[in-house]
């Protein structure tokens, strides 16, 4: 028989979906386990959101509809992004699309061809490097440095930078890292960028995940030379918490525009039009649902911190993140190490791999390791939990650590 396709070979599965169909299968199972581990938040749908998505479906809202999204729905987003990332948008330069993922893959189709480099920081979410190798493009991976808040610096993007490269990818606030960059360091980077002529990807789902005085800018605000070669991301699945719903968007110069949506045309159509409903009622309430959702976010994060505080013995490090809902913990200090386990056979950890592998075995913890970012020596701790959930898994992790000897 012949075989798949050698793009298809070459990639992985996504390691964070991964990890939490294994949480969802356990649980399904019957075991006693808490996760840290999705990135998804824990908070139900904003009302709003779902009496629009129940009046659409009950109105016979299920025809097709425009493949770049509703006219309504595209005019709202223009006017977000006027009022609150400082971003002109026509409606025809935004697409709707079924989550932030696919406007990734749509935003990549829309621009790479065979061999073109782009430029991914490192940590990054799992998503990037595997997108851009599917579409024919080369991630170029820089890393960033814990010592730097984990934000790529504009020494690091110019030595990175080759005739091939394309495009920069900036996910501000970051998954996994948190980090948030400031309006001075995006201008540092943007100089260079406008200086090779780059075209950048601003993944900005977590945008109004910020915390204390980090405030979120986007880097198509900065110029009118960035908002010619910027397309913005953002979607309804981690401030709306409508994940399931399947929603997000993507804005762009207009040429970049028009080729996504020949794209989306063909691959997907359009996005549901109930979750599209649902999205419209969420922004025009957005006032009234944030700052709950911030304030959620802001006691689980405190919380979080306070509980790592009491690890520090064991030399585990962090970066209070500055925005998102995780924590990016380096376990370097902890590897090797070993441990028995239930049935008394002693176990060698030396990977992050091990390290989780061990956690959801004994401890019934989930965490993600950090390989699939990008960066060996991490796990990722999700703390899109409520206090209750947080207590049980912080207890989890303490026992397992300290439970750890050095190998
Ligand atoms: N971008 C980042 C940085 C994310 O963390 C995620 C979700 N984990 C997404 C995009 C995807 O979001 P969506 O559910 O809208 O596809």
């Amino acid at each position: 028989m012949k075989s798949l396709s050698s793009r298809a070979r070459g990639i992985s599965p996504s390691p964070t979906v991964a990890v939490d169909a294994r949480y969802k299968e356990l649980l399904a199972a019957g075991r006693d386990v808490v996760s840290l581990g999705a990135g998804e938040p824990d908070l139900p749908m904003p009302g709003a959101g779902l009496e629009a998505a129940v009046r659409a479906l009950r109105d016979g809202k299920t025809r097709y509809a425009h493949m770049a999204g509703l006219p309504e729905l595209r005019a709202a987003l223009s006017l977000k992004f006027a009022r609150e990332n400082g971003i002109r948008h026509t409606a025809e330069e935004i697409i709707v699309t079924s989550g932030a993922k696919q406007a990734v893959f749509t935003a990549l189709t829309a621009l790479l061809d065979p061999g073109d480099e782009v430029i991914v920081p490192s940590p990054f979410w799992v998503t990037y490097p595997e997108a851009v190798r599917l579409l024919g493009g080369v991630p170029v991976e820089v890393a960033t440095r814990f010592e730097d808040g984990f934000r790529m610096t504009p020494e690091a993007l110019r030595a990175a930078i080759t005739p091939r490269t394309k495009l920069v990818l900036i996910n501000s606030p970051g998954n996994p890292t948190g980090a948030v960059y400031s309006r001075a360091e995006l201008e540092a980077l943007a100089a260079v960028i406008v200086e090779h002529d780059l075209f950048v990807l601003s993944d900005e789902i977590y945008e109004h995940i910020t915390y204390g005085d980090a405030t979120h800018v986007s880097p198509a605000a900065l110029s009118p030379a960035m908002a010619a070669r910027t397309a913005t991301i953002n979607g309804f699945s981690k401030a709306f918490a409508m994940q399931g719903l399947r929603l997000g968007y993507v804005g762009a110069p207009a040429a970049w525009a028009k080729a996504m949506v020949a794209v989306q045309s063909h691959a997907a159509h359009h996005p549901s039009t109930i979750s599209q409903h649902a999205a419209l009622a969420c922004l025009e309430a957005s006032d009234d649902i944030l700052p709950a959702m911030r304030a959620h976010y802001a006691e689980a994060r405190a919380y979080a911190l306070a509980r790592l505080s009491a690890l520090r013995d064991l030399g585990v490090r962090w970066n209070e993140p500055d925005g998102a809902f995780y924590v990016f913990l380096a376990v370097d200090g902890l590897l090797p190490s070993t441990v028995r386990d239930g049935a008394g056979t002693v176990r060698t950890l030396t990977t992050s791999v091990h390290l989780a592998e061990y956690l959801l075995d004994e401890q019934g913890l989930v965490t993600v390791p950090g390989l699939g970012f990008g960066r060996e020596g991490y796990l990722r701790l999700s703390f899109a939990n409520s206090v209750k959930v947080l207590a049980e898994g912080f207890d989890r992790l303490e026992r397992g650590l300290r439970a750890l000897a050095h190998a």
